[in-house]
């Protein structure tokens, strides 16, 4: 697949990017790779002020292919860029379902983060415009399919290769809160595999900058922390729960917390009721127990070391945090993929046709799209 300016962009970043990202395990100070969390920061911060509202030209620059994958709001439909030739995934977002769903301020933060955040792990967005039905937002396409198809595909992952996966999304978390951005939907469907093997984590719908708490509800039943079921107002430390779930899904090949009534999910999270296979090791099964800790003042993540007590854990003992971060560890899987525009790790959906009004849907809602 031809690379992108993004991906590049994900390189040059990354070359700089040579000091111990193990520095801020031992200490929050700004030094090492503290530093660089602070760089990464403070561009975050200045792309998200830069923020412009989006041209109403775009979609004839693009020819559409078949549809990747469908979300709540829309879908997403792999596209080429006419003139560049390079392939990328569109999320088309129907201004009528979000204003029916009262998601616009949502979706305005999926938009300004992925035009903001820019990490190794993270997708990002290339190009945005709307007209005058959708919201169009175009990211790299990640040929390799979601971690939930190879997932549901091997039954089950090595551990080996789950901690491979369990420090791209280690490092995905801590670089987001980092700029006080919360994930809130953290899942193997939003986390895709490129061509390498490495992990860009997708669909920022849910994302959102909470600097204390806030109350919103959402995620997925399977991986919604206790206290956002109870109702008390919570912050950062439900994404380190949701990856005590991951860890705990990636190595078994099924959630902790299951049933077929979500409300019988909801009670064994909130009871923290769950049992970790004779399989796993001592190591993931300890660090499991930390992550899903209802006692928010006990779990990992959230403590005063943050996210050290996770990078020091004995699981990742052998993990070179650094390799990872400058992509230089050879991934234990690569996907198998035949061309830039390969289609063959995603499912196929009904394929339906854009309907673009003749006028204006919520003009002023969407100004600053
Ligand atoms: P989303 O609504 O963002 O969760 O996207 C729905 C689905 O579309 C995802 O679960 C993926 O299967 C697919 N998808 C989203 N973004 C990309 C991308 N950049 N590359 C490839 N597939 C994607």
């Amino acid at each position: 697949m031809a690379m992108t300016e993004t991906q590049n962009a994900h390189r040059d970043e990354s070359k700089e990017i040579i000091k111990s990202t193990n520095a801020v395990t031992r200490s929050r100070q700004r030094t090492g790779y503290g530093e660089i969390l602070e760089k990464l920061r403070r561009d975050f911060y200045e792309r998200w002020e830069k923020n412009a509202p989006s041209s109403a030209e775009g979609l004839k620059d693009f020819d559409r292919f078949k549809t990747l994958g469908t979300g709540s709001f829309g879908r997403v439909f792999l596209v080429q860029h006419k003139q560049n030739k390079n392939y990328y995934a569109m999320k088309v977002i129907d201004k009528i379902r979000i204003v029916k769903l009262k998601q616009v301020e949502h979706t305005l933060y999926e938009k300004k983060i992925l035009e903001s955040a820019r990490f190794p792990f993270l997708i990002s967005l290339e190009f945005c415009f709307k007209d005058n039905s959708y919201i169009y937002l175009l990211m790299p396409f990640v040929n390799g399919g979601e971690m939930f198809t190879h997932l549901r595909r091997a039954r089950k992952f090595d551990e080996s290769l789950a901690k491979f996966y369990a420090a791209q999304v280690l490092l995905a978390l801590e670089f987001l809160h980092y700029c006080d951005v919360i994930y809130r939907d953290l899942k193997p469907e939003n986390i895709l595999i490129d061509i390498k093997g490495y992990l860009k984590i997708a669909d920022m719908g849910f994302c959102k900058i909470v600097k204390g708490r806030t109350w919103t509800l959402c995620g997925t039943p399977e991986y919604i922390a206790p206290e956002i079921i109870l109702s008390k107002g919570y912050g950062k430390a439900i994404d380190w729960w949701s990856y005590g779930v991951l860890l705990f899904e990636m190595s078994a090949g099924y959630p902790p917390f299951t049933s077929s009534d979500p409300m019988k999910v909801y009670e064994k999270i909130i009871a923290c009721k769950y049992k970790c296979p004779a399989f796993f090791t001592l190591e993931l099964s300890d660090l499991i127990r930390n992550l899903l800790q209802n006692d928010l003042t006990r779990r990992y993540g959230n403590l005063r070391n943050g996210t050290a007590d996770i990078k020091g854990h004995r699981w990742f003992h052998h993990i070179n945090f650094e390799g990872i971060f400058n992509r230089q560890i050879d991934p234990p899987f690569k996907p198998k993929i035949k061309s830039a525009a390969d289609t063959s790790n995603f499912d196929d959906f009904p394929e339906s046709e854009l309907k673009i009004s003749k006028t204006n849907l919520f003009e002023d809602q969407f100004e600053k799209f």
